[in-house]
């Protein structure tokens, strides 16, 4: 069975998986939740990510269910499972299941769990759209709660981009599902993974690849007003791994939101994209996004050969 669903104890048929309808992820987005990467079988970085959610879990208030051990397990199980050496393992926990009321219930933690296959994706011509980042003050926290992430991937798509680049007060955050990085002079800039972003488990990872090739790296905000200055823009997540930007642009009726958090005007949940300016563009080679990829794609080589879990 390629795909593979987990709820509560259960290892069910994916079509049958049912979420009940007093499910407080359901009803207030009231969770957290993870993804990982399985190479060759095995979660990659798990240990990362296990602790991301410990401390979103914390975050909330949810009581943790599982020992890390038994998240480990878990997730193995369902890789297992699914007999897929290459997947997404996508793992929520919620506030629990209780007729709906905003205190918090007397109930026990919710946990959901999906294996898909998962081989990554190619993006042709990959730019990105500078778009408003009207979330709450705490991206930090890795909640259900997507709905402006989704509607700003959502309107970067409309306009043929690959990413929406969020901007709040000037300052680019990151993206709506990965984080955000610039180069100049050789030298790197990515938003500090304090509480306007999410910090990306393959964000830390790339920092410490950049650490051993001698790359400098300056966690610090660029402005958006910055990029003209920028030699290479590269974007990371668990599922685009290092994704390198061919281009970043901004439709012009938006400009006016980008500087001010949040607009004096409430700007169109989903915004027509209209007329498109171009702020930044690739000038040919990206060789630190280049030396980059490599020493990623070296790293998950020698992951991949180890001990298999999928056999
Ligand atoms: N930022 C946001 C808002 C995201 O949703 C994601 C993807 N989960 C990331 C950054 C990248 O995080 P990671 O490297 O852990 O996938």
């Amino acid at each position: 069975m390629a795909v593979v669903a987990y709820l509560n104890g259960q290892f069910l048929d994916p079509d049958a998986a049912r979420i009940p309808i007093d499910e407080r992820g359901h009803q207030f987005g009231d969770g957290v939740y993870e993804v990982v990467r399985v190479y060759s079988g095995r979660p990659f970085l798990l240990e990362w990510h296990i602790e991301r959610l410990e401390r979103s879990l914390a975050a909330i208030g949810i009581e943790n269910p599982h020992t890390r051990e038994e998240w480990v397990e878990l997730i193995n199980e369902a890789v297992r499972r699914s007999g897929e050496p290459e997947s997404l393992v996508y793992w929520q926990v919620t506030r629990g299941i209780a007729p709906r009321a905003h205190l918090f219930p007397v109930a026990k933690p919710s946990v959901s769990l999906t294996v898909r296959p998962f081989a990554g994706e190619a993006a042709v011509e990959p730019w990105v759209l500078l778009l408003p980042d009207e979330r709450w003050a705490n991206p930090w926290v890795k909640t259900l709660n997507l709905l402006p992430n989704v509607l700003a991937k959502e309107a970067a798509h409309r306009a043929g981009a690959v990413e929406a680049l969020l901007v709040r007060s000037g300052l680019i955050t990151e993206g709506s599902s990965s984080n955000a990085w610039f180069v100049r002079g050789g030298e790197i800039w990515t938003h500090p993974a304090n509480r306007y972003i999410l910090g990306g488990i393959t964000r830390r990872f790339v920092l410490d690849l950049a650490r051993d090739l001698g790359i400098p790296v300056h966690e610090e905000p660029l402005s958006w007003h910055e990029l003209e200055t920028v030699d290479e823009v590269f974007m990371t997540s668990t599922a685009v791994e290092v994704q390198p930007i061919v281009r970043v642009a901004v439709s012009a009726g938006l400009v006016g939101s980008l500087d001010t958090w949040p607009a004096d005007r409430p700007v169109s949940l989903l915004p027509e994209v209209g007329e498109i300016r171009t702020v930044w563009q690739a000038r040919g080679a990206q060789p630190v996004t280049d030396r980059l990829r490599e020493a990623f794609a070296d790293r998950v080589a020698r992951f991949r050969h180890q001990q298999p879990v999928v056999g």
